[in-house]
């Protein structure tokens, strides 16, 4: 059997046109198949990959980490310096109302344990969410995914969780004294790039203060310089309550985080004890990969050249056959007419050397969310590529 068959026999398969794309090894800002031709990532494991592939300091930092211990206890028992030393690191950059570190396994998790720290914080079970936001995929975050198409088949879910509309000022009249949180995404990234008013953002937040409503901000894909600072929710100047973050928060290994007041946390300790478990939550090797990349990124200054790489790319990508370039910093999304457009150009992309992929909530817009570290010579070269696939794309679809 070959190996792609393998893959489609006994690895799980959730979707009917996986990418099947066969990676022999990723570098920088590109990944590598077994013939040995080079493709730009553009979409860096869906923001994951902020700081580029094979970081050196974070291979060696996974390396020492390795040489010391792996797993040794379930979390929060024992006291592990990668741990330790990540959380204080992280939270010398935000606010003094957010100190506490909770470091789940994944950004699902994050979501999970922030949900159920707020019920437990405000003693209430209303949960408010919004249409087109993704929070994750079990069944907690599933409840409040906004979209219908891919909850229904998994129902009964969390009862009590109700969807908004960005923007829609009826949720500023709804929140009241039974809402136990508001839970956002302060740039809606699976909608294909829906950045929101910021006044809108701090009426719900002023609502929150005023009910004693929890407001959690999910920055699983905004944070770590992908929208141009290190968290979205300093750029706007918004503090939420409990902050989720997950996929580069590990360097390129398996961790999230929610993270809150010490005081609001603290509630997870009693009636009952060990409110929130996990065995391998803020594993050693993925805090210590994840600090070192986080010092990475601030060493480097990564995302200081973030908007200027953003207007590169906003101002080479023009076609007649782009509808709009929505963006918020390096988190970008092309939009086509159709998802079939979309479809084919990324198919058209795979094959000249670029790989990307589409949007949960918006399969007609393409993807880009490259490592930060990525050149402007590899922007132009990426916008280059991706404007002679629609091309081909069109002049195919003549052709026929
Ligand atoms: N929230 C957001 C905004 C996400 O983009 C994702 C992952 N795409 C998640 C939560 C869930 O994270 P994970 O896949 O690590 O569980």
């Amino acid at each position: 059997m070959t190996q792609r068959e393998i893959f489609l026999k006994h690895i799980a398969q959730t979707s009917d046109a996986p990418l099947g794309f066969e990676i022999s090894h990723a570098e920088n800002c590109y990944l590598y198949d077994l013939s040995g031709k080079k493709h730009i990532d553009l979409i860096g494991g869906i923001s994951v990959c902020n700081i580029g592939h094979g970081n050196k300091q974070v291979l060696e930092a996974i390396h020492k980490q390795s040489l010391l211990y792996l797993h040794v206890m379930v979390y929060g028992e024992t006291i592990q310096t990668p741990q330790v030393q990540y959380a204080k690191a992280l939270t010398q950059y935000l606010p003094p109302n957010l100190q506490s570190v909770y470091f789940t396994n994944s950004g699902s998790e994050a979501t999970e344990g922030a949900m159920k720290l707020a019920k437990r914080v405000t003693g209430r079970s209303k949960i408010f969410a919004f249409n087109n936001s993704y929070h994750g995929s079990t069944q907690g975050a599933l409840s409040i995914m906004g979209s219908e198409y891919w909850k229904q088949a998994y129902r009964p879910l969390l009862p009590e969780v109700y969807h908004f509309d960005y923007h829609e000022n009826a949720i500023l009249d709804a929140i009241d004294e039974q809402t136990a949180c508001v839970i956002m995404e302060p740039v809606q990234a699976e909608a294909g790039v829906m950045v929101p008013d910021i006044k809108w953002m701090q009426a719900i937040r002023n609502k929150c203060y005023e009910t004693g409503t929890l407001l959690i901000f999910d920055e699983i894909q905004t944070a770590f310089g992908r929208t141009g600072s290190l968290f979205r929710c300093q750029e706007i100047g918004i503090e939420p309550d409990i902050l989720l973050l997950g996929k580069a928060l590990g360097g390129g290994l398996p961790l999230g985080a929610f993270i809150s007041s010490k005081e609001m946390m603290d509630t997870l300790m009693f009636d009952p004890v060990l409110g929130h478990i996990t065995t391998f939550g803020g594993h050693p090797l993925s805090c210590a990969a994840g600090h070192a990349a986080f010092t990475f990124l601030l060493d480097e200054n990564l995302f200081e050249h973030v908007h200027e790489k953003e207007k590169l790319f906003k101002k080479l990508l023009t076609h007649q056959a782009i509808q709009k370039v929505n963006s918020c910093g390096l988190l970008m999304a092309i939009h086509f007419d159709s998802y079939e457009m979309n479809k084919k150009v990324i198919d058209t992309c795979l094959q000249n050397g670029l790989f990307t992929d589409w949007f949960l909530f918006a399969s007609n817009a393409l993807r880009i969310a490259p490592p930060l570290i990525i050149t402007h010579q590899e922007i132009e070269l990426a916008c280059q590529i991706i404007l002679q696939s629609i091309d081909a794309v069109l002049q195919d679809a003549k052709n026929t």
